[in-house]
Parts: C-alpha cells; sequence; structure tokens
C-alpha cells in the first residue's frame, strides 16, 4: 500500500501514539492542530540506517517542517542538519546539533547572514561569486576561515521530479561550467573549502531517476578533482527522496537507491579519501509522520453536493489544498475520526473567503457532522511554516510532537 495506514479503533477513533487522537487533540488545547508522531519519525530514520550503506551521512533538511520541538528531536538521531535561513540556523544551534555539523544553503543569503554563519563555524553552501567576496570579507573581519562547499547547478535535471531544482537556467548554485572559476578564486581568497552539494531536486519517486542523478553528480566532482584548493572532504549528494501524496503514488524503492549508494560509497573510498557522502532530506524524514486535524463547523448542501467547513485551511495547510506549487490538485489522503456506517461523497472546505480553500475536493468519507474530526494525513512536512498564516486573520494552528 502507498499510504501506510494508521493505526485505528474498531469505532474509527485513530490513534496517535497509541492514544486515542481525541484525547490528545483535547490535550493541546483543539482544532486546529498538526501532530508529530515521534515514533514514526525514528521508524523512518531506522529504516534508512537499516537500507542505506554504512557511512552514508543522513543530513536533515529543516525546512520541511522546522519546528524547534521536531529539530531537537532529530539532532540526536541524524548526522547533520541543513537550514536555510539565519533563523533556521538559530534553531539548529539551539537543537544541541554540533555546529560542524550544520550546513547552510540558499540564494541571496545577507551579509549578516553569512557573517553570521562563519561566526558558527557552520558549513556555508556557495550559491554564487558575491557570497564568496562576503565569505571572504566576514573572514578577515572574525579572522576565521568561513568553512565552504560548492553548491552546483548540476547540467542536467533530476527527471520525474515534483520540483526540479537543477539543470538548464536557476537561481540556485553556481553553473557547473564556472565551477572551476569559483574553485580557484575560493583558493586565492583562503576559504575553508570543504566539497560540494549537489542538489537535483524534490518529491521524488523514481528511484532509477534518483541513481541517475546520484551517479551524474558523482562523475561531475571527480572532474573537478584536480581544480579543488584542497580535497573535497563532504559530498552532498541532495536527496530528493519523495512520499506518496495519493493513492496514486507509487513508493520509492529504496533497495536499488541503496545499492548504487554503495557503490558510489565504494567509489568515494578510491577515489575521493577523506570524503564522505551525505544525502539532505527533509520530507522523507518527517512527512509521513504528521496530521492535520480540524473540527467540522458546518456541513451544507449545495444544489446536490455535500460540503463540510471544517475549522482550519490553506492558511495552515496550503500544500494540501493544492496551492503549493502542484500543477495538478489532488487530494491528500483524510479521513473522519469516527465510522458512521454510512458513507459520502463529500467536499471538505476551510472558513476563508476564496474557492481555493478546499482541503478535499469530492471524497468519499464517513457521513459527517458539526463537532466531528477531520483529519489531513502525509501532513509533516510543508504543513505550518509553509502556510499564509496571515491570510484572513483567524487563528494560528497549534503544532505538537505526540
Ligand atoms: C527543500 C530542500 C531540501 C528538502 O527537500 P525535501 O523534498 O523536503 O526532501 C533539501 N535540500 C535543499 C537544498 C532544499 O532546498
Amino acid at each position: 500500500m502507498a499510504i501506510e495506514p494508521w493505526p485505528r479503533r474498531a469505532d474509527g477513533e485513530w490513534l496517535i501514539a497509541a492514544r486515542p487522537l481525541s484525547q490528545v487533540v483535547a490535550e493541546v488545547g483543539g482544532t486546529p492542530c498538526y501532530l508529530h508522531d515521534r515514533a514514526r519519525i525514528d521508524a523512518r530514520i531506522d529504516l534508512l540506517r537499516q537500507s542505506l550503506p554504512n557511512g552514508i551521512r543522513i543530513h536533515y533538511a529543516m525546512k520541511a517542517n522546522p519546528m524547534p520541538a521536531l529539530v531537537c528531536h532529530m539532532a540526536s538521531r541524524v548526522d547533520g542538519i541543513d537550514v536555510a535561513s539565519a533563523g533556521e540556523m538559530r534553531v539548529a544551534l539551539d537543537s544541541g546539533m554540533r555546529a560542524d555539523a550544520i550546513s547552510f544553503a540558499g540564494p541571496g543569503k545577507s551579509e549578516a547572514e553569512l557573517a553570521q554563519a562563519v561566526a558558527a563555524g557552520i558549513l556555508i553552501n556557495i550559491e554564487s561569486f558575491r557570497e564568496l567576496a562576503l565569505l571572504a570579507r566576514a573572514s578577515d573581519t572574525l579572522g576565521i576561515a568561513a568553512r565552504v562547499a560548492v553548491r552546483v547547478n548540476l547540467p542536467f535535471e533530476l527527471r520525474a521530479s515534483g520540483m526540479k531544482m537543477s539543470g538548464g537556467a536557476r537561481p540556485f548554485g553556481v553553473d557547473a561550467e564556472r565551477v572551476p572559476e569559483l574553485l580557484r578564486q575560493i583558493g586565492e581568497r583562503q576559504l575553508g573549502f570543504e566539497g560540494f552539494h549537489l542538489f537535483a531536486g524534490s518529491q521524488n519517486l523514481h528511484a532509477e531517476a534518483i541513481i541517475e542523478a546520484q551517479s551524474r553528480s558523482f562523475d561531475l566532482v571527480t572532474g573537478w578533482l584536480d581544480q579543488c584548493p584542497s580535497s573535497p572532504r563532504i559530498l552532498n549528494l541532495g536527496g530528493g527522496f519523495g512520499i506518496p501524496y495519493s493513492a496514486h503514488d507509487k513508493r520509492l524503492e529504496l533497495a536499488p537507491v541503496a545499492d548504487q549508494l554503495a557503490v558510489l560509497a565504494d567509489r568515494c573510498r578510491r577515489e575521493l579519501p577523506g570524503a564522505h557522502l551525505a544525502l539532505e532530506l527533509g520530507r522523507y524524514l518527517v512527512g509521513e509522520a504528521g496530521i492535520y486535524v480540524a473540527r467540522v463547523i458546518d456541513r451544507k448542501t449545495s444544489r446536490g453536493e455535500v460540503f463540510l467547513v471544517v475549522d482550519g485551511g490553506m492558511h495552515h495547510h496550503l500544500a494540501a489544498s493544492g496551492n503549493f506549487g502542484q500543477v495538478i490538485r489532488r487530494n491528500y489522503p483524510v479521513a473522519l475520526n469516527r465510522r458512521t456506517g454510512m458513507r459520502e461523497t463529500v467536499s471538505v472546505v476551510g472558513p476563508l473567503c476564496t474557492p481555493l480553500d478546499l482541503l478535499a475536493d469530492r471524497v468519499e468519507m464517513d457521513e459527517a457532522e458539526p463537532g466531528d474530526l477531520f483529519v489531513v494525513f502525509q501532513s509533516g512536512a510543508y504543513g505550518r511554516s509553509a502556510s499564509p498564516r496571515e491570510f484572513l486573520s483567524h487563528p494560528d494552528v497549534i503544532e505538537a510532537l505526540v
């Protein structure tokens, strides 16, 4: 089954961390809320550790879910945290993760952010020649050599990816053709060169596409070894491991990806001694461990169609409404927290005055009444922090780790 089922009682009550959902909702202060299941996150990390060859480092890309308690939970379980702003860097440092295992990527890093990162001793993935100049200045001022890696805009795309972030003209990283020049300047300015960051794209469910991107990334780096100011110590191969969001999606097969990573790890030992391979994963680690829960406020019939109006919506969960970069809107897996014996086709909408505020479009569910809890699964990543929470000035959403 593509979407792993959560445990459920005979009466339809879902269980989270072995407790009835309605009890957990009452504990956190009601709806709407996000609930993230620590045990599910741990199970996912265990699965990866068991499947991947030894020595592959697993980083958490915290933009997927920057909730501080969750980042703290990750800190003792992953090998590194990847941040995309000074704000995220703060949370990552607070989490207890060692500074030398934190890396910073993202276009448009400000001078202040770069200086903060140098002072903290975290690894900076350089995305432009401008950043290079600012890092050299920050290094001088602080008397600390900036630790840098080169983020490469690869000369190819990650095929069949939900979000492509490499190949062609992109605002991310430095074009592969200009990497030799960047390496030369890193050497000239005596920054602390550590390696490469090669992130091809996101939300990919095709093992062959991931394998191809990782192999080609590795080959590309081997072609630059002569030009590196010092031997690379880290090869961050990105990730892009996707999760199924609907019954149409086929789960990513880990075994072939792991086999190919074993080949690359072997090549890494021979061709780049002293370097290690890392993956940076966001949604794959946390996406399937979180649910969004809202309460049915109203039940309306309009020209023969039933609408459930709930107390949450796109302002908390933009992705479930289909407005977070999706080309085609597809329903997330959803359910009621009760078995009522009668099924019906309904649309579930939020309280915002816009037709975009649609959490489920004509789905079959148990017949609901006002007061019922409505659950959206696969909601652990790109939820609260990726949503326009101010839009229409409704209350913010509660988020808890259970
Ligand atoms: C967004 C992002 C990630 C995480 O992507 P997921 O699809 O959540 O795994 C990792 N690395 C970089 C550079 C990113 O921008």
